[in-house]
């Protein structure tokens, strides 16, 4: 039996049903908090948003909007005062913010899952006592350690331990000679006090996916299809969302294993489970999971188009008590990430190229049926910011796969070679009795 991490869960229930208009808090207000937002608004809530950026993408259309840092306790004061439950949009919230505010509210996630999902290290340690294979790494806190690193890890991978995102914080290190010149490159620490990282191997990837689950206070668990998600950059270009499209035995083998880990941590609201699948005929495990986010995550977007329940509306209802029935998936669908690049980048959704930012002529993807287009808001494009996604929906996937190629010609991403994931055939037969070990 693994152990549960949670010792701070509550007897009492902290999240019964809660009814509409009771206010939700929302600790961060991107991309994520307004699509939570919007969902609690169309269940019949009012939503309180607490984000340090005047501008977050949430702050124009909940009701209540505090604009102070995360610790601000004059702010956490005030949103305890106007929301009865609160959740977070991210995992960089301050631990003791979700703690303080348990107190006096019923919180999802806990404190205590959020500071695994904040710290690499710790959460790749729990991971593993959860039975669960991750990739080989090691910890460095600082130049001392960086002798100690066993050769095997290399060619590796350095991630700063905390606060990376979206491939930001990561270098390729190619051998051991690179690695004091890739930890100084990571070093941010104004007042010198080394930024900890740690090295993961490198490791030949199939493909990669995610498992969105939700689980409830009672331990009630549902989750979505699984994603077969595509990077470009350090960022998820893409994510494939096809009934069949991943052999059935790896699909259930990961679920189990973001259940097993649910389980394990108590968890107790929305929690995404990333996986690489290995292309290594050698490796003791088929697959390691790569990282966990406390939260919906963008490669959960398609959930809004694609089945009878998004991740939104699983975040909500766990927070509010409501049931959580199985997620049945409509339509098969594929999630593009639309970033500020492509309000420069010429493309035939722009009616010009110019040097200015331009708002991308969104009349000729919506023009194309089974396009839903997913827009967050933001004032400014900057070229990596996540600025909205599309989702494709059709009858079939060959159907989505057309209308998939038709968006990246009109958008000018077709040279990347990305878009729709290949197919998760069952060409190996590991897949069935996956090894639950350290590779
Ligand atoms: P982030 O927190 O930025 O999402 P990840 O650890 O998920 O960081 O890394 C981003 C991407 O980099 C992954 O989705 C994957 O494409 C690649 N990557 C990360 N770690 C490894 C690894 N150990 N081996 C191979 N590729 C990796
Ligand atoms: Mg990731």
């Amino acid at each position: 039996m693994t152990p549960a991490f949670d010792s701070t869960a509550p007897t009492e229930p902290a999240l019964a049903y809660l009814p509409p208009p009771a206010c939700i808090g929302v600790l961060g207000g991107g991309q994520l908090g307004r699509m939570l937002a919007q969902t609690a608004q169309t269940l019949g809530y009012t939503v309180a948003v607490l984000d340090p950026d005047a501008n977050a993408p949430a702050s124009s259309l909940s009701e209540h909007f505090l604009c102070v840092d995360y610790s601000d306790d004059a702010g956490l004061t005030a949103l305890s005062q106007v929301a009865e439950r609160v959740t977070t949009e991210f995992e960089n919230v301050p631990a003791m913010t979700l703690e303080r505010l348990a107190r006096e509210l019923g919180v999802s996630p806990s404190a205590a899952c959020v500071r695994i999902a904040q710290d690499r290290v710790l959460e790749k340690t729990t991971i593993q006592a959860c039975g669960l294979p991750v990739a080989p790494f090691w910890g460095i806190e600082s130049h001392a350690d960086l002798a100690h690193v066993p050769a095997q890890l290399f060619p590796g991978i350095l991630k700063t331990t905390r606060l990376g995102y979206d491939g930001k914080g990561q270098v390729v290190v190619p051998n051991a000679q690179a690695l004091p010149g890739a930890f100084a490159l990571l070093q941010a620490s104004p007042d010198g006090a080394p930024t900890a990282c740690v090295l993961e191997k490198k490791l030949p990837l199939q493909a990669e996916c995610s498992v969105i689950l939700a689980r409830s206070e009672g331990g009630a668990c549902v989750h979505l299809p699984v994603q077969v998600n595509q990077h470009h950059q350090g960022v998820l270009f893409s994510s494939t969302v096809f009934p069949g499209w991943v052999d059935p035995g790896l699909e259930q083998t990961l679920q189990n294993a973001a259940q097993t880990l649910a389980q394990a941590l108590n968890y107790v609201g929305v929690l995404c489970v990333e996986f690489f699948i290995l292309d290594d005929a050698n490796a003791t495990a088929p697959w390691v999971v790569n990282e966990i986010a406390p939260r919906p995550h963008n490669s959960g977007h398609h959930s809004l188009n694609s089945c009878s329940m998004s991740q939104f509306e699983l975040q909500l209802r766990v927070l509010v008590g409501l049931p959580l029935t199985p997620v049945a998936q409509h339509s098969p669908c594929v999630m593009l990430n639309l970033l500020g690049d492509l309000w420069w980048d010429p493309s035939a959704v722009r009616t010009n190229a110019s040097n200015a930012p331009q708002e991308p002529d969104w009349w000729r993807l919506l023009a194309l049926p089974g396009t839903h287009l997913h827009l967050y808001g933001k004032k400014e494009a900057r070229r990596g910011r996540k600025m909205g996604h599309l989702n494709i929906t059709a009858d079939t996937p060959e159907a989505v796969m057309n209308t998939v190629a038709q968006c990246l010609a009109l958008l000018g991403l077709e040279s990347l070679g990305l878009g729709v994931a290949p197919r998760l055939g069952p060409t190996r037969t590991a897949w069935d009795s996956p090894t639950h070990g350290v590779p």
